[in-house]
């Protein structure tokens, strides 16, 4: 897995609303900090980053986001895909 890297564009997964009014959706995140203290679990990047999430409504700021390359469950963040 590559390792993500300060200022990168990344996915962050948005939490979709329980009943489905509002689906889980890929926003656009900048890669602000990345920790390394915890080892690769398998090709999933080990550590947190923090991410500026960019939002069609505006941006926030999330710290400590784990990532989940294959599930993409909400708030977790992604490899940029197609
Ligand atoms: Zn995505």
């Amino acid at each position: 897995m590559q390792k993500p890297y300060i200022g990168q564009i990344v996915h962050y997964q948005s939490y979709g609303t329980p009943g489905g009014e509002y689906p889980s959706v890929c926003r656009a995140a900048i890669v602000a900090a990345v920790d390394e203290y915890q080892p690769p679990v398998g090709d999933t990047w080990f550590g947190h980053v923090n991410l500026v999430v960019l939002n069609p409504e505006g941006m926030f700021f999330n710290r400590g986001v784990l990532q989940d390359q294959h599930e993409c469950r909400g708030g977790t963040w992604h490899m940029v895909h197609p």
